[in-house]
């Protein structure tokens, strides 16, 4: 169960938060002011009502997780975004990370392949308060080829490669941030930069580790 009520207790845990990120290293002030106005409760079970504000990631359904909060101001902060970038996410997971791009302002398309989760965010109406955030169902390695080109692209799980089709719908001078390498136990991610080429190639720039969930391949159909 959730409860959608933002107390000042919430948003003084907020604040701290904020703080925190800040502490940390996070820098840009609209990605901070995202977080300080988003009920991050909001996307979690009520069992985490306080919690939320602690600077970690926690279990949503069907073992995914919502990205500490650290995290999604790491990669939103290396999107380096502009007023009307067009930004394509892998993995919407909780909505948690897309609401942060929606606050900010930008255009959103944003993929998920659990069914469950794609569900969830339906019957989520305090997001429609985005209305610049499409939802997708499916296979983020595939991407969006219909709504491309984008100006940057997020990918909020662990892919095991680059993936060829997300390069090819990056415009020009755009950035795709991608946490890079295998999962499993101890294992972490390099966060990566890439800037598309002129070529259709593109140049890396590399930042720190983390650890996220696996990027898998295909839709996974089981609702919950
Ligand atoms: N951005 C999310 C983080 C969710 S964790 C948030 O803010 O909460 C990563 C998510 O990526 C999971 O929900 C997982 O199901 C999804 N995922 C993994 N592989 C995927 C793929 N190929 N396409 C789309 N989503 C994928």
């Amino acid at each position: 169960m959730r409860t959608f009520e933002d107390s000042y207790r919430h948003k003084g845990l907020r604040k701290k938060l904020v703080d925190l990120l800040q502490s940390k290293g996070i820098s840009d002030e609209r990605v901070l002011e995202a977080i300080n106005t988003i009920p991050r409760h909001f996307f979690l079970d009520s069992a985490f009502d306080e919690k939320a504000y602690e600077d970690k990631a926690f279990p949503i359904a069907v073992g995914q997780t919502i990205s500490q909060p650290y995290t999604v101001a790491y990669q939103t902060q290396l999107l380096d975004l502009k007023p009307f970038d067009k930004v394509l996410e892998i993995g919407t997971g909780s909505g948690y990370q897309a609401a942060v791009l929606g606050e900010i302002g930008v255009q959103v398309f944003t993929i998920e392949r659990q069914k469950a989760l794609y569900d969830q965010l339906k019957s989520f109406p305090w997001l429609k308060k985005y209305n610049k955030i499409k939802f997708f169902y499916g296979d983020g390695f595939e991407g969006l080829p219909t709504y491309a080109p984008f100006d940057k692209i997020l990918i909020t799980a662990a892919a095991p490669y680059v993936p060829a089709r997300l390069v090819e719908q990056l415009k020009t001078g755009g950035y795709m941030v991608i946490p890079l390498g295998e999962t499993g136990a101890g294992k972490v991610q390099r966060m990566l930069r890439l800037t598309k080429t002129a070529g259709g190639g593109y140049t890396e720039e590399v930042f720190d580790n983390f650890s996220f969930v696996p990027m898998l391949g295909g839709r996974d159909g089981k609702g919950g």
